[in-house]
Formats: structure tokens, sequence, C-alpha cells
């Protein structure tokens, strides 16, 4: 287990949905950000055109309002830049088109840190999405943003250089081992969630007050009034690429 009080100087949250970044990471990429200069991006991996229970709702209508309310929230965190891919809610799939964006992205932005679902999870079920999108986004890092024969046109015609990523921040796990102190960016991360207004029940006060207590209980686990926890991944490509 270990506090981390040092912020990267680059880092990506790669969020499935429209509010699951907010809800996983909003409190640590926002301290970040606004305390470190950090340079923030998310990466939105689907329009979430299905998250409605409104059968009035038409898909393409929902798509246009979650994609504003992601800008919207992403500026309250302070994110430099919200990359859409628009993949269909539901539809994200292991594929060599969703890993060639997610690798562009990693070559684009240089992340040090990538923030992303915990696709390995025992005890509880998950939104097929948020497992394609931890999967392919810690694929991406490891195997293929680092090396120059994967996807060589990125680089050959886009002018991308290769990127190797430190350390991957997973949300969601069932065994978190590093912990954020998020005290001070609660109302930061509460009002990143309500501009999710598609998503959230009316009252903001109740929201605010279930964020606050489930940040304490997971402060607890690590001495903290409140925090957001994440099973780290170490990568330590360096030493890996040198072996093969
Ligand atoms: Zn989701």
């Amino acid at each position: 287990m270990e506090i981390i009080k040092q912020a990267p100087l680059r880092a990506m949250a790669v969020t499935p949905h429209p509010d699951d970044c907010e809800g996983g990471c909003g409190g640590t990429l926002s301290k970040w950000i606004q305390e470190s200069g950090t340079a923030g991006v998310v990466v939105l991996c689907t329009n979430g055109d299905k998250g409605t229970g409104d059968r009035e709702m038409e898909p393409a209508e929902l798509a246009a309002i979650r994609e504003r309310e992601q800008q919207e929230a992403a500026d309250v965190m302070g994110a430099n830049d919200v990359v859409f891919l628009s993949h269909p809610d539901g539809g994200l799939e292991d594929s060599m088109l969703f890993r060639s964006q997610l690798v562009r992205e990693i070559r684009r932005h240089k992340p040090d840190v990538i923030l992303c679902i915990d696709p390995y999870r025992s005890i509880s079920h998950t939104h097929r999405d948020h497992r394609m999108s931890g999967q392919v986004a810690i694929d991406a890092a490891f195997t293929y943003a680092w090396n120059p024969q994967h996807f060589p046109d990125q680089i050959t015609q886009e002018g991308l250089e290769p990127h190797m990523v430190k350390e991957a921040y997973l949300w969601g796990s069932e065994t978190p081992d590093v912990f954020v102190d998020i005290t001070d960016f609660l109302d930061t991360k509460a009002e990143s969630l309500s501009r999710h207004a598609s998503q959230m029940s009316a009252d903001p006060v109740a929201r605010a007050k279930r964020i606050r207590s489930w940040a304490a209980e997971t402060g607890e686990k690590a001495g903290l009034t409140h925090a957001e926890g994440f099973r780290r991944i170490q990568f330590n490509l360096e030493s890996v690429i040198m072996r093969t």
C-alpha cells in the first residue's frame, strides 16, 4: 500500500462512457492538473448513446448531449484536451481499430500515467465496455505504443513517435494498492460529475454526500480522510525491452 504524493507530468484518462472517469479518478486527475500542473487528457471511447431508460430518446441526440457533458466535465477538472473516439455505447471490442486509436492518443499525448478501469474483477461483474476499455488501454501502453513496428503508419505518415507509458492506475479495482488524497478536490469531483446532467439524479446535495462517504471509505484503507484508490501497474518498459 502506498500513498501517492507526486503527480506525473502528463496523464491520460481512458473512459469507456461519459462520467466513468470522473467517478473513478476525477479527484486525482483534478488534483494533479490543478495543484501540480499535470497535462491531463481524457479519451472518451464511446458516445454513451444507450445511457437512458427513456424509450423516446433518440440515440444520436443522447450522444450529442453526452459528448457535450463530457467536454464540460473535463473543463471542470482542467483537462487540456478531450478526444472523442465515438464508438457506439456497448460496442467496444478488443479490436485492432480500437487498439490503434488508443496507441495513437498515447503517442500524441505522451502520458507518463494512464488511468483506466481495472478490467480484471473476480467478485463483481462490470459493463462490457468497462472491461474492453481497461484491457485495450493497458495493452496499448505495454505492448504497442512504444514499439515502432506496431502501427508504423502513425510514425511514417502521421509524424508520431513511439512512447513508453510508465504506469497504469486502474480505478474500480477490487484490490487497490495506491491511494491519492482527494480531500481538497471532493467538490471538484462532485462538480465534474454534476456536468453529466443526463445521467445524474436531480439532487446535487445527496450526490455530494455519496461522493464524500465513498471517498471516506476508500481513504480509511490508507489512513486518509478522503481518497481515491487504484491498482497500479508499473510497466518497467525500459528493462523489458532491453531483455527482448
Ligand atoms: Zn460506464
